[in-house]
């Protein structure tokens, strides 16, 4: 057997990344006006969030935008309690939520209570745990101006 070699690299590259028509309207309506916008496909009605520029189900383009509520019901979540180089600060819970009105999942934070407590991320991370929007106090076009989603009491 071929001795299999390992060898430590390092890439840190500062370039710029242009977002698009779709998601530039998406990130700049979370900044302006926090309002999360989906896209609706007309051909078979499905609405995506984030928003896609063509269906992935049909095909079809979209340009039909949608104004989606700020809350939804989570599919599934996890917690991570280590950090990682470029990574948030642990610990922290990722999500795929379904937001209201939308036929797709929404991958974000779930926050608003003590992720290192288990009985409370049992209580809070629940499938079909109804959640809401916290928007960023300074919101900069990205998807972090929605600062993370927190369960919805009572
Ligand atoms: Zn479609």
């Amino acid at each position: 057997m071929a001795e299999a070699l390992v060898h430590d690299i390092s890439w840190n590259i500062d370039y710029k990344f242009h977002l698009g028509s779709t998601w530039s309207r998406f990130l700049v309506s979370l900044r302006d006006d926090k309002t999360i916008l989906g896209t609706t496909c007309k051909a078979c009605e499905r609405t995506y969030v984030p928003p896609q520029a063509y269906c992935e189900s049909c095909y079809e383009s979209i340009d039909t935008w949608t104004e989606v509520a700020p809350t939804g019901t989570l599919h599934t979540a996890t917690v991570t309690m280590k950090s990682f180089e470029g990574g948030p600060t642990a610990p922290y819970c990722v999500a795929a939520i379904r937001l209201d009105g939308t036929d797709t999942l929404f991958i974000h934070h779930v926050g608003g209570f003590d992720l290192t407590n288990p009985q409370e991320v049992d209580a809070n991370l629940r499938m079909g745990t109804r959640v809401e929007a916290v928007w960023a106090e300074n919101r900069r076009g990205t998807i972090l101006d929605i600062a993370y989603f927190r369960p919805i009491v009572g």
